[in-house]
């Protein structure tokens, strides 16, 4: 098997299989955080791509994406079951953001957690070459660190966190909490989107395992692990010139007229998830339509919900909820023709996302709890002409990041709804400053400064990064 100097191990494949024009199967880039994110840096070194390709039937053979070879590893119906919809999505997932729904804990699941676990760590133990570079993606796999160095203790190994790290109180309900704590601790260098995360981490190796920690060193046996915060981004260039092409401006003035030509447009674009602050969003929203300070009339309010783990019962739960909540707010505030929300459950692609962003005088990102939220970052980004407001909860990652956000407190309805008025009616001058700050702070701390930070500090002899840059 050819060996590559950098491996990627991450639960999904960044691609999706779709049907092509003339019926054949065909292979292309998913769109998503992690991917997005990582896809500018692949294209510039050998690399191999370890990971899920969605289904459980057999591996199928697959193409490599912009020059990056992927690597399948197969999932039954079980391991779906009780590892990414069980451990991965209804244990780790809750418990990591807030418990704002109750984590659920079964044997069975960690069981499947172990050994998938094992399956990535020796799937990247199988492509690495001698010394490379191994760079673990995410809460699916914080055992593989600890399983590859088993297997392969001469490689570098790193781990990058997307999702909040939790305060010792809820981490501390884990059943297995030091397993875990000692898979991560398998990476010479544990990367976290903000500087919480870290001390969070720091507090519980302390606490759970007894070993000398800092926020930003671990010893470890003879080792010493190096942790910190790497805040992820985006490819800002891209969606900055995305933004500005003609046929995207024309588009974003369509859509504004289809949307009835209204003096403002809210724009909210969030997976289906109960973490996200969809319902409480809602209800601000539908307060201030009672209350008259929003009016159907001069205000739309567009809300992109797509559909994520419809398989986990609190997503099906959630949806039904949400579905009630915009028919009811539309029958009691719409009138013919014009509905107070337009909501959309179909996936976008970037373009007419883009579009999307433009038409956008308010973007509404207000999770209760979201490790970094790319869709703000990318909402700044298309603001080209520096107009726009974010409406952003203090409780994204990117709110450590995009100061000149109107910061919000979701969980506080009032506060909510203030804030969300004061976006609608900022001076245009006031607005134009903060996303010019923000657009400036994007341009400089965009994914591949985010990329080049992070594996230049797991790659202390410099040899891979040079040729990144
Ligand atoms: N996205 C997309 N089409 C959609 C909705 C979202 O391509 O219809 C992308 C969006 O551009 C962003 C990602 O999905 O890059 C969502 O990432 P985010 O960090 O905001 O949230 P996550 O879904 O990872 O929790």
């Amino acid at each position: 098997m050819r060996q590559s100097s950098l491996v990627v191990v991450a639960n999904r494949l960044p691609i999706d299989d779709s049907v092509a024009p003339d019926g054949a199967c065909e292979w292309r880039r998913s769109p998503g955080g992690l991917v997005s994110a990582l896809h500018p840096l692949l294209r510039h070194t050998p690399a191999t791509w370890v990971g899920w390709a969605g289904g459980t039937g057999p591996a199928p053979a697959l193409p490599d994406v912009d020059g990056v070879r992927m690597h399948t590893v197969p999932l039954d119906a079980q391991d779906l079951r009780d590892h990414y919809e069980g451990f991965a999505n209804a244990t780790l997932w809750p418990l990591y953001h807030d418990a704002v729904e109750q984590p659920e804990y079964h044997r069975r699941w960690w069981e499947a957690y172990q050994r998938v676990n094992q399956r990535f760590a020796e799937a990247a133990a199988g492509v690495a070459e001698p010394g490379g570079l191994v760079w673990v993606q995410d809460y699916h796999l914080q055992l593989v660190p600890g399983m590859l160095r088993e297997l392969r203790p001469d490689l570098r190994i790193g781990f990058f966190l997307h999702v909040p790290f939790p305060p010792p109180e809820l981490f501390m309900q884990l059943p297995r909490r030091a397993e875990l704590l000692r898979g991560m601790l398998g990476a010479d260098l544990i990367g976290f989107q903000r500087a919480q995360a870290s001390h969070n981490f720091a507090q519980l190796v302390a606490k759970v395992l007894g070993l000398p920690a800092t926020d930003r060193r671990i010893s470890v046996d003879d080792r010493v692990v190096r942790i910190g915060a790497y805040p992820v981004s985006i490819d800002t260039a891209e969606m900055a010139a995305l933004a500005g092409r003609p046929d995207v401006t024309a588009r974003a003035r369509r859509l504004r007229h289809d949307l009835g030509d209204p003096e403002h447009v809210i724009l909210s674009v969030d997976r289906m998830d109960y973490t996200k602050g969809i319902e409480q969003r809602l209800k601000a929203y539908s307060e201030l339509l009672a209350s008259g300070d929003v009016k159907v009339r001069d205000t739309v309010l567009v809300q992109v919900a797509v559909p994520s783990r419809e398989r986990v019962a609190q997503y099906q739960i959630l949806r039904e909820r949400v579905e009630r909540e915009v028919g009811r707010i539309n029958g009691e505030f719409g009138r013919v023709g014009e509905p107070a929300i337009h909501y959309l459950t179909q996936p976008f692609d970037r373009t007419e996302l883009a579009a999307l962003y433009r038409v956008a005088d308010v973007m509404a990102v207000t999770p209760l709890r979201d490790g970094m939220n790319l869709v703000a970052k990318e909402y700044v980004a298309a603001r080209v002409d520096d107009s726009g407001a974010l409406l952003l909860s203090e409780f994204a990652g990117s709110a450590a990041e995009l100061e000149q956000a109107y910061l919000v407190n979701p969980h506080d309805l009032e506060e909510l709804k203030r804030v969300l008025l004061s976006a609608l009616r900022a001076a245009p001058e006031d607005a134009g400053d903060r996303m010019r700050a923000m657009r400036a702070h994007l341009h400089r701390h965009d994914i591949r400064a985010w990329a080049r930070s992070y594996l230049s500090a797991l790659d202390e002899t410099g040899s891979l990064v040079r040729r990144l840059s």
